[in-house]
């Protein structure tokens, strides 16, 4: 049985500093910002200066999985070592009748750790397919699995999701009292991203239909991994 851990707690470098109302403990909120991403960003130290990589991932329970070239130095440098990860969704643009009470919508997270390269072939397997399967359900066991050449030249990062932030603003404009007299608009712009019609490669042989996992991915403009929680009305 896998054992869950507990809320996300406050720790010297997740504390929030600005809007702690933002701020979210619960660990599930957490799991909702990441599993409705699609790409991560990871900060590593290279030569002691600092470096930030968009990369795929997925998640197992309270385990993050990211993956990358074994010759990729920046990617290989976060093995060992203190890395952050963020995942941001924006959600929305917020109009303010000032300029300075700009904002934006947003989901994301931040999460600090020591990232362990994945050595056991078993659990590399499980990483790749939870990647691959974060990204398009369904596709790991369609494709072809991978070559014993072709694992050698993927690494795998585990990252434990024990010390992490979420911070989420989803509010409208939020004006100086004495602005809210001015004839100027504010409100909100949503963002939204979507996946659009599965495009069929030029040389795919005759005869093969879009499979349909992957018109189920493809299939519903508006409503994405990235959305899913704030979907159009
Ligand atoms: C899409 C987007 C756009 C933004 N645009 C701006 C902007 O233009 N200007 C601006 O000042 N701020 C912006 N922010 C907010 C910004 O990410 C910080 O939250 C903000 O700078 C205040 O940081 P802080 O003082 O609370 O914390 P800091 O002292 O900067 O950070 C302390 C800790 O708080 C946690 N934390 C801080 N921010 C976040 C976050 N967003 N999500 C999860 N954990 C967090 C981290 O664990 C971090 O280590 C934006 C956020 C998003 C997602």
């Amino acid at each position: 049985m896998v054992m869950s851990l507990p809320d996300l707690s406050s720790t010297p470098r997740t504390a929030l500093g600005r809007h702690r109302e933002r701020g979210r403990t619960e660990r599930d909120d957490l799991y909702a910002v990441l599993d409705a991403g699609l790409i991560c960003h990871l900060g590593v130290v290279v030569d002691g200066a600092p470096r930030v990589l968009p990369t795929g991932y997925g998640r197992v329970d309270d385990l993050l999985y990211l993956h990358g070239s074994s010759g990729n130095s920046s990617f290989m440098a976060g093995a060992g070592q203190e890395v952050c990860v963020t995942v941001t969704h924006l959600d929305g643009l917020v109009l303010a009748r000032s300029v300075f009470n700009h904002s934006m919508n947003y989901r994301s997270a931040v999460i600090f750790g020591v990232a362990r390269l994945v050595t056991d072939p078993e659990e590399k397997l499980l990483a790749l397919r939870t990647i691959t399967e974060h990204l398009a359900p369904g596709q790991w066991s369609y494709a072809r699995q991978p070559s014993k050449k072709e694992l050698a030249a993927t690494s795998a990062l585990a990252l434990p999701l024990t010390e992490a932030s979420v911070k989420i603003r989803d509010s409208g404009a939020s004006d100086e009292p004495e602005d809210y007299a001015l004839d100027i608009w504010a409100g909100v712009v949503p963002v939204t991203s979507g996946f659009g019609q599965p495009e069929p490669d030029s040389v795919l042989r005759p005869g093969i239909d879009t499979p349909p996992h992957i018109v189920k991915r493809g299939g519903l403009p508006g409503l994405t991994a990235g959305n899913a929680r704030h979907p159009r009305p």
